[in-house]
């Protein structure tokens, strides 16, 4: 093997064959269930009625650089493919389109950043893969008390638990009013506002913090969303979800064989109390508590 042979390709690869627990996040996500009434696509919001475009990394090496890319035309091709996928809503799809999610990432991860993986953002924490975000956000969009009908259905304030980089807090800006987004790792929560500044979401706020206590000062809230699961959801997100809200989170669960899985568990809190669903297997980071400032990259 000559040294050039040797030497590591740039940008590198991210091995999605990597053990689950190094990635955090979901590994394949199974064919959505349909919770709550989804706003109907128009013609026009069709992702299919998008002129079709490169296909993920090789748009991306098709430009001389890689990071002089169109992304905009790869974020239609990876919108597209997570529509084929079963993911409808218009609104999350507009989001989806409109977040440059490449700007969440290391710049040697940047062929992977419209591929549907979730990848490392350091402090041994990961981006969620893009569909597991559009999943997510779409059962929000999907709560009693969102509006079907609007670029913007979750009127209200959001809490996301685990600002990580802040791609999904950022996509949550594009469907939501005002959004809270909490960190416990002091340098991800940095990196999370460094990421999202040339964004100029006026509607977002990161919270250096710890999540498992919510966030009372930002309450009631017409939806939350964790991006780390625990062993049970703790009552103070509950306590801080408004009425017609939606929590939605991953938790662990027993199976009818008495085994412990995490799976995405949705709570809607209605005048006459709370509804509680499980819906599919999930993997994502542990939810812990207390604020992290030191810590490794
Ligand atoms: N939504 C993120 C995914 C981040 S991974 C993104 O788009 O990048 C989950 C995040 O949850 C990690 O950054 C982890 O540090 C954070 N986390 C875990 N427990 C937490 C807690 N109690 N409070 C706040 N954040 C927490």
């Amino acid at each position: 093997m000559s040294q050039a042979d040797r030497r590591p390709r740039f940008p590198a690869r991210w091995d999605t064959a990597e053990p689950a627990r190094s990635l955090g996040h979901l590994r394949s996500v199974p064919a959505p269930s349909r919770v709550g009434p989804l706003a109907k696509l128009t013609p026009t919001d069709r992702p299919s009625a998008l002129a079709p475009v490169p296909q993920g990394a090789a748009a991306l090496a098709a430009t001389s650089s890689g990071v002089g890319l169109d992304s905009s035309a790869v974020r239609t091709a990876m919108v597209q493919r997570l529509a084929a996928q079963g993911l409808q809503h218009p609104a999350v799809l507009r989001a989806l389109h409109q977040v440059p999610r490449h700007c969440f990432i290391d710049t040697a991860l940047i062929a992977q950043a419209y591929e549907d993986t979730a990848l490392p953002i350091g402090w041994e924490q990961t981006i969620s893969k893009p569909s597991i975000v559009g999943r997510m956000v779409e059962l929000l969009c999907g709560a009693p008390g969102a509006r079907a009908d609007t670029a913007r259905p979750l009127v209200g304030r959001v809490l996301e638990i685990g600002t990580g980089c802040g791609y999904q807090a950022a996509v949550l800006a594009q469907v939501a009013t005002e959004v809270y987004s909490i960190e416990r790792v002091r340098g991800l929560h940095e990196r999370a506002r460094a990421n999202v500044r040339a964004l100029q979401l006026a509607n977002l706020q990161l919270i250096l913090g710890d999540g498992m206590q919510g966030y009372a000062s930002g309450g009631p809230y017409a939806a939350i969303i964790s991006a780390a699961g625990g062993a049970e959801l703790p009552v103070v997100w509950i306590d801080q979800l408004a009425i017609g809200g939606r929590l939605i989170a991953p938790t662990e669960v027993t199976d009818a064989h008495g085994r412990v899985q995490q799976a995405l568990v949705v709570v809607d809190r209605t005048a006459h109390g709370l509804q509680r669903r499980v819906l599919e297997a999930v993997q994502f980071v542990p939810l812990k508590s207390g604020i992290e400032s030191h810590g490794r990259l």
